[in-house]
């Protein structure tokens, strides 16, 4: 017979309450509220999202040790999340939450289970609370959801990005003002597309506190859509969209082949823009060069500016570096920022990233940070680095590899060899892409996600029945993996 779960949770906080100020007690352990208890694990009920991770920051290990108290090793800990209701309004549903997590700290720490955070399953970690379900919102309540740390300060001058940065000061002067709207900004992955985005952000909300801004990625954009529809409120989405006096839409190229969703970015577009109110996009391409989205879409792309960001030179890579070692109050000697501009020259993230893999190497190991460290580190770094494999040149591969002409390989046609070929196409895509399906589709031959479904079906089930096709398969899975 198991205890209830209120004794259990009773228990627990005797055992608390003798462990820590009686301020941090009534701050923290007094509002939450145990809900059930279920084959040794024991739900509690917290207000916010906040609350829970300042429970596991700070309280891990004491909570850790009574429940092993209570419930034996096996005990383990769920956390319930209300949503936070700070902006007026009643409680809504509580958001619970029920798979325990694999982040590291509860691999670190078992036998306590850490949740999930509370978003719809997608890839980018945190989602946006929906804040438009928010009863009562008032529009100086909204979020900009901006990364304070992105601002200008602390975004490097150089040739690479002389336009798209003086484009972007001047529009986070006068926002809605100049003849740059919308303004967009593409290049490739990590060359600071949404660090500059975030400082032009930040630039209004210092000189127009007023403002309404709001950052928010195409994707978290379209689940709150999504979203909207699924609960009936499309009308609130749709309204609170329509508040905000700039809106900085991220990746613009996950909207591809989405075409509801473009259809509401479509309305709001010109609501905003009509209105005065300045509407910043950024994206992998440029407006001439997207696929999957409408015309009428592109066609408002280019009212604006199109600017890009291109791979900075080596001394701006090796001034970025500097100032990111200065703002982390490390020191780093010359040579070696000299290596790692020399060596990371495709992407500024990457860069970074061998940067903090020095730090944290010499640090663990207590190293002084010297050349050698750092080219093993830079070595290792390099290998792996996954290339980015595009859709492209997986057709690229594909045609090559069968002598077709790449054109046939993205057209409609229907002969034998080419319907194989664009399949196959599909299907690496789909392996080693993280384009949707509706995307890749598109950019085969303008077919529906349906197809490319079905596409990699049918060449599962020939590699399964044909030996000769599976080694086809292999061999151009291999020359892939080379790039
Ligand atoms: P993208 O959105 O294009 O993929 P990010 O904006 O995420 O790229 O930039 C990747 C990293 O590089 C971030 O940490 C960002 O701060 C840094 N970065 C990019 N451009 C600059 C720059 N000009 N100066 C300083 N840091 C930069
Ligand atoms: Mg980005």
């Amino acid at each position: 017979m198991e205890k209830g779960y209120e004794k259990v949770w009773s228990g627990c906080l005797a055992v608390i309450k003798d462990n820590i100020s009686p301020n941090s007690y009534n701050t923290w352990f007094a509002p939450i509220r145990p809900v059930r208890l279920r084959e040794n694990v024991l739900t509690l009920q917290v207000p916010s999202q906040f609350f829970y991770e300042w429970l596991e920051e700070h309280y891990i290990d004491l909570l850790k040790k009574t429940i092993k108290k209570e419930l034996g090793q096996n005990g383990r800990l769920e956390y319930s999340i209300i949503m936070d209701s700070s902006h007026g309004g009643s409680t809504t549903k509580p958001y619970t939450v029920h798979a325990p997590t694999l982040n590291k700290k509860a691999l670190k720490n078992p036998p306590i289970s850490v949740p999930i955070d509370i978003n719809q399953g997608g890839s980018t970690g945190r989602t946006l609370p929906n804040p438009f379900i928010i009863p009562g919102l008032k529009k100086i309540n909204i979020h900009p959801q901006l990364i304070e740390s992105y601002n200008f300060d602390n975004f490097v001058q150089g040739d690479c990005n002389r336009l798209a940065r003086s484009a972007g000061l001047a529009v986070g002067q006068n926002p809605g003002k100049t003849s740059f709207n919308p303004l967009l900004i593409y290049s490739t992955n990590g060359l600071g597309k949404t660090h500059l985005v975030h400082a032009i952000g930040i630039e209004v909300k210092n000189l127009y506190p007023e403002k309404t801004v709001l950052y928010v990625t195409a994707e978290q954009f379209t689940n709150q859509f999504i979203d909207s529809i699924r609960n009936g409120n499309q009308n609130d989405f749709v309204h609170f969209y329509q508040m905000i006096d700039l809106l900085i839409m991220d990746d613009i190229h996950c909207l591809a082949g989405k075409p509801k969703t473009q259809d509401v970015f479509f309305h709001l577009f010109n609501h905003l823009h009509q209105n005065g109110k300045q509407i910043i996009i950024t994206s992998d391409t440029p407006p001439v060069e997207m696929s999957g989205i409408e015309p009428r879409l592109l066609s408002r792309f280019k009212w604006g500016l199109s600017a890009d960001l291109q791979v900075p030179d080596f001394e701006t890579r090796i001034a970025i570096l500097q100032k990111k070692i200065h703002n982390d109050g490390v020191e780093m000697p010359g040579e070696v920022l000299e290596l790692i501009s020399a060596k990371m020259n495709t992407s500024i993230r990457e860069m970074e990233g061998a940067l903090i893999s020095i730090l944290a190497q010499s640090s663990m190991n207590k190293k002084e940070i010297t050349l050698d460290l750092a080219a093993r580190v830079i070595d290792k770094f390099v290998k792996n680095t996954p290339k980015e494999i595009s859709i492209e040149y997986i057709q690229k591969t594909v045609s090559q590899y069968f002598e077709i002409p790449l054109e046939k390989l993205k057209s409609k046609s229907r002969k034998r060899e080419t319907v194989q070929a664009r399949q196959l196409a599909m299907y690496f895509s789909k392996m080693h892409t993280k384009a949707s399906l509706a995307v890749i589709g598109n950019k085969c031959g303008n077919k529906d996600h349906a197809t490319v479904l079905h596409a990699c079906k049918t060449i599962k089930n020939l590699m399964d029945t044909d030996k000769r096709f599976k080694k086809y398969v292999e061999d151009i899975d291999s020359i892939i993996k080379i790039k």
